[in-house]
């Protein structure tokens, strides 16, 4: 085993992990950067997933984010198909479930979530789709066709951007939400209703506001029994109901657990050589008040991969970056800045052509998030220009932001 503050171990090879080890050596690390993942191949981009791998003609292979060759070049050791199972923080060791042990000086934990998983009466686990990994991806793809009728569990982010795919293929689609509404969480109801609409419009039932009773087996069909009485046949079930922070790990070392990892603001742990990223952590954000939050998006897993890197080789930076995320469905693009729910008012700016674009304001004026949906070349500038304004903590003037006219860059 070797033991050394020059090895750095990073435990998950996901989006933050592979983004941190390779941000390891552009700023010059020169010990071992050892990234062990559980999945069979090496780090890929997950947001294609539900998109372009669902509609492609064919099977495309792994988006690869660090490849065989870029991990040679970089001499990163990438250990796959590995699950660590313990953290040893006094001999600042892991072990792994083959019985090794790698010795550590520092150690990123980059362990992301889990989809929550669907527990109700005649649910066959082997009969449920879920979306978390490439082969998921490659297993659910088979079922996305003409002939078919999907039933999908959850109006969330999976839920939504699966049923676009399955009807561009020509699949059928109902999708079951438990809420009142599509989205409910972070994505303020107006946004919520543009997308439910253009679902409808795309051929998808919409079932929103009953939970599901049991699952009945028809045949090589299911049967979904919902808590309205209803019925749902299909021939295949996906279930997009949420995801959970991998905090085992931390946990059973005897590190803070709130909502995810609990690191401070330079994403380090109350141990001073353990460090955690990206979805599987929870952090106090500057911006606002020093809440802590937890964030599953891409852009989050890649900075805090980059910056999480950087303070294990002691630049001690806090992360202050705008919280951002977008999602495709259609010809549409949702996209949101900052926290709609730190608002209290909420400022519309009409820019025609279904194209929605809002602003959130905080009591006393200050911009803490925009939301927005229409397509991608129609926003994207102006929840940039938006991004900008939230990390200056500007309190621009309500008219300004409700008229059209006025650019929005004039706010800077
Ligand atoms: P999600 O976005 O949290 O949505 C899950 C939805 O399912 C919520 O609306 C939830 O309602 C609902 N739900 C929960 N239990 C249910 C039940 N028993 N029956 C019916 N509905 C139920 O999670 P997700 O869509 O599963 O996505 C998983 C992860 O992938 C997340 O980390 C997500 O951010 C990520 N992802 C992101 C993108 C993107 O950013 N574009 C795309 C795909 C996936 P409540 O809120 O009331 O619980």
């Amino acid at each position: 085993m070797r033991e050394s503050a020059e090895d750095i171990v990073i435990v998950g090879a996901g989006e933050t992990g592979a983004r941190a080890a390779a941000a390891l050596r552009e700023n010059g690390w020169a010990g071992t950067v050892t990234l062990v993942g559980h999945e069979p191949r090496a780090p890929y981009e997950r947001p294609p997933l539900s998109k372009a791998v669902m509609v492609a003609a064919e099977a495309p292979q792994p988006p690869y984010i660090l490849s065989a060759e870029r991990l040679r070049e970089n001499d990163i050791t990438l250990l796959t198909g590995c699950a660590v199972t313990r953290i040893d923080r006094a001999a600042h060791a892991v072990e792994l479930a083959d019985g090794r042990r790698l010795g550590y000086g520092r150690l990123l934990l980059a362990t992301g979530c889990s989809a929550r998983r669907l527990a109700v009466p005649g649910a066959d686990p082997g009969r449920l789709h879920y979306l978390r990994t490439y082969d998921d991806a490659l297993a659910l793809r088979e079922q996305l066709r003409p002939d078919r009728h999907v039933a999908i569990v959850g109006g969330g982010f999976i839920g939504l951007e699966l049923a676009a795919s399955a009807r561009s293929r020509g699949c059928g689609v109902t999708l079951i939400e438990a809420g009142p509404r599509l989205l409910m969480r972070g994505v303020p109801a107006d946004i919520a209703a543009a997308v439910a609409a253009r679902h409808q419009a795309a051929g998808v039932t919409l079932k929103p506001g009953v939970g599901i009773e049991r699952v009945e087996p028809a045949g090589t069909r299911q049967v979904l029994v919902l808590s309205d009485g209803s019925r749902v046949e299909c021939d295949g079930i996906v279930v997009g109901i949420g995801a959970a922070p991998n905090t085992e790990l931390a946990a059973h070392s005897g590190l803070a657990i709130d909502n995810g990892v609990a690191v401070d603001a330079r994403l380090a742990t109350a141990d001073p050589d353990i460090f955690a990223a990206g979805d599987c952590c929870s952090f106090p954000h500057p911006l606002y008040d020093g809440r802590r939050i937890r964030l599953e998006a891409w852009r989050n897993a890649q900075d805090q991969g980059a910056l999480a890197a950087r303070n294990l080789l002691g630049a001690g930076e806090d992360y202050t970056a705008v919280p951002w995320f977008w999602s495709d469905q259609y010809e549409l693009t949702l996209q949101i800045a900052g926290l709609p729910d730190a608002g209290v008012h909420t400022v519309a700016r009409p820019l025609g052509d279904g194209v929605q674009l809002n602003f959130h304001l905080a009591a006393d004026g200050r911009l803490v998030a925009a939301s927005s949906i229409g397509p991608n070349a129609k926003i994207a500038k102006e929840i940039r220009v938006a991004e900008m304004l939230i990390a200056r903590r500007a309190q621009p003037d309500a008219n300004a932001l409700a008229a059209p006219e006025v650019k929005l860059k004039s706010l800077l």
